[in-house]
């Protein structure tokens, strides 16, 4: 069995979504397709959990509304037969009711989660519709049954196993099913999700759960390239990544793909692959245990970094001086990325500032405190790449006249990551380009 995973915009127009129809219908062996909200779709939700929170209900209705008048555009080049553009309708106005109903009670965080469910929801509901007209047979899988969360809001993926089998076991002879990324149940029972871009780490986990022969990934572009495309013009697609460099990669801020959503597929050693709904004939991106090549492989930004520096006083700086500045992350649940030490003092980054007021509060006593927001983590990631003398020579040849807050290097044999002030983000990038990459 395996599992294809379809991103917003390989959804994101009818013509699309007949497109992957016939891509996942084409497969040899039984699949569990996931799929993600219409592109736009969870963005305009987000902006109408915002008009609520802020008590603009004007601003939300209208907002729904248009959200709304999208989908009734779309399902007209979806579906052709009356019976089945009623049946869309009929989707459309069930989960708009819904949204209109949340407009008139008060609003809960809890409720926003409801909110944020139900792009893929709809998004699932509506291609599940498009193959019954065409004659395909499936089954659609609410994810709500089974894809859970823990009370830290990490999935399991023992239960998450047990409830997949037992609700795959009903469908003995069945070969396409379809669920929803993205969308879970936290562990008090309700509706809950996987983080923004999450349908990457329901689908590693789902085929973590049934030990699938392979995920693919499919979204806009053909595989990892080898730095951020958005803000650098020629950028090319990597061909092979180990699990490790591929993790370091979508935490370190390489948007394809969910930062967590490495870990299932390589507990389960899954190989996981990048492919480009748009050009499927393209090789894509192969993630496996093995590196394949020695050297740099990509870069990767990561934004919005808070980088703090402690500097104690002497006698604060024996043993259990760490410790104790970590202690206070840890009470605040805000994860570490980056640390330096010298003598006298620690420097480390947080890219979650919720806490950051009470963390400062109570470091203060430490010693002296500087906090330097707007910073950007530049990661370099391949393997072995700590190793290679001459990797690290042309790194900081390249990025001389680039003021470096922070070097972290030996933490991982694949990476080197470098802080600077968010400024220079596109500047290290391309000129990381054209020094490691020569492009
Ligand atoms: P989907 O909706 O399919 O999940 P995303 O928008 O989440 O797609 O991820 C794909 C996008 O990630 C690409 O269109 C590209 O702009 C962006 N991206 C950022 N860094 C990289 C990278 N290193 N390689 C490939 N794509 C990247
Ligand atoms: N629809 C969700 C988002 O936009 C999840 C995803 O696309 O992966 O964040
Ligand atoms: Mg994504």
């Amino acid at each position: 069995m395996k599992v294809m995973k379809f991103g917003g915009t390989s959804v994101g127009k009818p013509e699309r979504i007949h497109h992957i129809s016939s891509l996942v219908t084409s497969q040899k062996e039984p699949t569990i397709v996931v799929l993600s909200a219409l592109s736009g779709t969870t963005n305009a939700l987000v902006e109408i959990i915002y008009n609520i929170a802020k008590g603009d209900r004007i601003s939300a209705k209208q907002n729904i509304d248009k959200l709304e008048e999208h989908y009734h555009d779309f399902i007209k080049g979806l579906v052709k037969e009356p019976a089945f553009i009623q049946k869309a309708n009929a989707i459309i106005s069930e989960h708009f009711e819904f949204l209109n109903i949340i407009l008139k009670i008060s609003f809960s965080e809890a409720l926003s989660k409801d909110i944020l469910a139900q792009g893929e929801l709809l998004s699932t509901k509506l291609f599940s519709t498009y193959l019954e007209e065409q004659s395909i047979d499936h089954i659609l899988l609410p994810a709500l049954e089974f894809m859970t969360i823990d009370y830290n809001d990490e999935p399991q993926i023992g239960s998450i196993k047990v409830k997949l089998t037992q609700l795959l076991g009903q469908y003995p002879n069945k070969k396409l099913f379809v669920t929803q990324g993205y969308i879970c149940r936290n562990a008090r029972g309700e509706v809950d999700n996987l983080k923004r871009g999450g349908s990457d780490y329901s689908a590693s986990l789902i085929a973590a759960a049934i030990n699938a022969s392979v995920c693919e990934i499919w979204t806009d572009i053909d595989g990892m390239h080898n730095n951020d495309p958005r803000i650098v013009k020629k950028t090319r697609p990597v061909e092979q990544l180990s699990f490790d460099e591929a993790a370091e990669l979508a935490y370190f801020g390489a948007k394809i793909l969910h930062p967590a959503s490495i870990w299932p597929a390589q507990q389960y050693n899954i190989q996981v692959k990048l492919l480009n709904t748009m050009q499927p004939e393209a090789k894509g991106t192969a993630i496996v245990e093995e590196a394949g090549s020695v050297g740099v492989k990509a870069v990767a930004a990561k934004d919005n970094i808070i980088a703090i520096r402690v500097k104690s006083s002497r006698m604060l700086l024996a043993y259990g001086f760490l410790r104790k500045v970590f202690e206070v992350f840890e009470k605040y649940r805000t994860s570490i990325d980056m640390v330096t030490t010298s003598e006298v003092a620690v420097s480390l980054t947080i890219d979650n500032a919720t806490h950051l007021k009470e963390i400062q509060k109570e470091l203060e006593p430490f010693g002296a405190l500087e906090i330097d927001e707007n910073q950007v983590i530049i990661s370099v990631v391949g393997n072995e790449i700590s190793q290679t003398a001459n990797i690290v020579k042309k790194l900081f040849e390249s990025i001389q006249n680039i003021p470096v807050r922070m070097v972290s290097y030996g933490g991982s044999p694949h990476n080197i990551s470098l802080l600077v002030p968010a400024a220079y983000k596109t500047q290290i990038l391309q000129q990381l380009n054209k020094g490691m990459f020569n492009l």
